[in-house]
């Protein structure tokens, strides 16, 4: 089945970036939320954004007030009635899932196929809460939506080819790179890179280097962009422990183990960026190493 209309529902830091690049891909958008005020910020956050692809000649006035045309904005699950494939980007919270998929059951056309855009709860063990798990998939982007150019697409046990075809073929008309991931805990990319920036911690409360040797170390040493620790610090280290969490319960391999200094950073509030100090103090103009 095409895809003509998406609903997507949390109208946060995801889902404002998925309602989006769909809609600059053409797709009518029904974005949903709990308050009508959380889809309007969303709405304004949109805009913002799109001016700013419009300033750098990305996108076109025209293309830009099209998008926005194209969203709708509700807090009435019965506005989905039209969709053909929901996107659900709601609070990473199993028990709020859940419900949403329960009410969803009862809105929408037979057909229409449902995603989760969830960071860690299986894809298989949802769907089974659903009436239609053979049209439901996971979902997963990276943030910010608008910039980075990957979506993880997740089968579940159940899952429809014609699903996983239907679904991959949307994203790539978001203008996104597909990869097809299992149903294990975190899926492939943070599988791989959130132990790499938990070992980081393990190495920096090892006393192995400083901060920015650390950082330096991988910048330099393994052409990454951006230091581990400098990373951490963005993802958001409450963010980085919750995950690793998810590996370790998942696995219950001792490897995934959160970094005793990651989760002391926690405790104190360091978060990172977000709350203005990580492994870096953010409150002056450029970062600087908290050791
Ligand atoms: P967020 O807190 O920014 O937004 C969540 C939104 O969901 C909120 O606006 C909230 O009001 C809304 N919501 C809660 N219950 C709802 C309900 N019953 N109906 C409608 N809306 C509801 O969170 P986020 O960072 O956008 O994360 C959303 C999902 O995306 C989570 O499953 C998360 O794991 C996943 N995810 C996050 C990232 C990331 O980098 N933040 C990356 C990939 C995937």
């Amino acid at each position: 089945m095409a895809v003509q209309t998406i609903g997507v529902i949390g109208a946060g830091l995801m889902g404002n970036g998925i309602a989006h690049v769909s809609a600059v891909a053409g797709f009518n958008v029904v974005l949903a939320d709990v308050a009508i005020e959380r889809c309007e910020k969303a709405r304004a956050t949109i805009e913002a954004n799109l001016g700013r692809q419009l300033a750098k000649g990305a996108i076109t006035e025209a293309d830009m007030q099209a998008a926005l045309a194209r969203i709708t904005l509700t807090t009435d699950f019965a506005d989905f009635r039209d969709a053909d494939l929901v996107i659900e980007a709601a609070t990473e919270n199993e028990a709020i899932k859940r419900d949403i998929f329960a009410k969803l059951g009862a809105v929408l056309k037979p057909e229409a196929m449902i995603a989760s855009n969830t960071s860690s709860i299986s894809i298989t063990r949802l769907a089974a809460a659903t009436d239609r798990p053979d049209r439901f998939i996971g979902m997963h982007f990276f943030n910010p939506v608008p910039v980075m150019k990957l979506v993880e697409i997740i089968t579940g046990l159940a899952t429809s080819a014609d699903t996983a075809a239907a679904v991959t073929e949307a994203a790539r008309r978001m203008g996104k790179t597909v990869v097809a991931a299992g149903d294990s805990p975190t899926f492939i990319v943070n599988r791989i890179l959130c132990p790499m920036l938990n070992e980081a911690i393990f190495a920096l409360g090892e006393g192995l280097g400083s901060i920015e040797d650390i950082d330096m170390g991988m910048k330099l040493g393994a052409n990454h962009p951006m230091g581990p620790l400098t990373l951490a610090d963005f993802v958001g280290l409450d963010t980085l422990l919750a995950v690793m969490r998810v590996m370790q319960e998942g696995f219950g391999d001792p490897k995934y183990r959160p970094a005793p200094l990651l989760v002391k950073y926690v405790e104190a509030g360091w978060y990172g960026k977000k709350s203005g100090r990580g492994f870096y103090d953010y409150s002056g103009d450029k970062p600087v190493p908290t050791r």
